[in-house]
């Protein structure tokens, strides 16, 4: 049985939206890509003296394990060139693993759900836009509800894609 897997994607540097639809390609090798949101332009968190990121989230259908998943998305960043001088600065592509079916994993190099995934309106307004109903199996809270219980703040515009 396939997996449904929700990634978030993220760049801000350069074309933005190429790097966006280049990965989305990629990601072709490592299953169905199921569904893909809107491109949402995002406000930076955290260092915020940088150029405002386009976001969105995509569905992944796979036999593939999370840790196959996990080796794809670093080989797709490092195939698109991603440098970052910055910890949590710009990148041209940035793919986080949300959720893997169900599953909470927690490893050395994986963390499932993204730990953060519940605090970031860039990360769930596309998410709600592609799956409202996925429940995050620790909070057990719908994708919607988290991203109606997030407090005012950080900006996100959907742009059509
Ligand atoms: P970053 O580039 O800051 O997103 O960090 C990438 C590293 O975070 C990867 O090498 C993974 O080992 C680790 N990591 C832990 N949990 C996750 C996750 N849910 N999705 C993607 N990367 C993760």
């Amino acid at each position: 049985m396939p997996e449904a897997v929700y990634l978030s994607l993220g760049s801000n540097l350069g074309d933005r939206a190429a790097s966006l639809n280049t990965a989305i390609e990629k990601l072709s090798s490592l299953g169905i890509v199921a569904s893909v949101s809107d491109f949402y332009e995002t406000e930076p968190m955290e260092v915020r003296d940088q150029p405002w990121f386009l976001n969105c989230a995509v569905k992944l259908e796979t036999e593939k394990t999370a840790a196959e998943v996990l080796a794809g998305i670093l080989d797709i960043e490092s195939s698109m060139g991603r440098h970052r001088i910055q910890k949590k600065g710009p990148r041209t592509i940035d793919i986080d693993i949300l959720l893997f079916g169900a599953s909470i994993i927690q490893t050395e190099s994986l963390t499932v759900p993204h730990p953060a995934m519940h605090e970031r309106r860039f990360v769930l307004a596309p998410l709600a836009e592609i799956a409202p109903d996925a429940m995050h199996p620790a909070l057990h809270h719908s994708v919607r509800d988290l991203l109606d219980s997030l407090p005012a703040g950080q900006e996100v515009r959907r742009i059509a894609r």
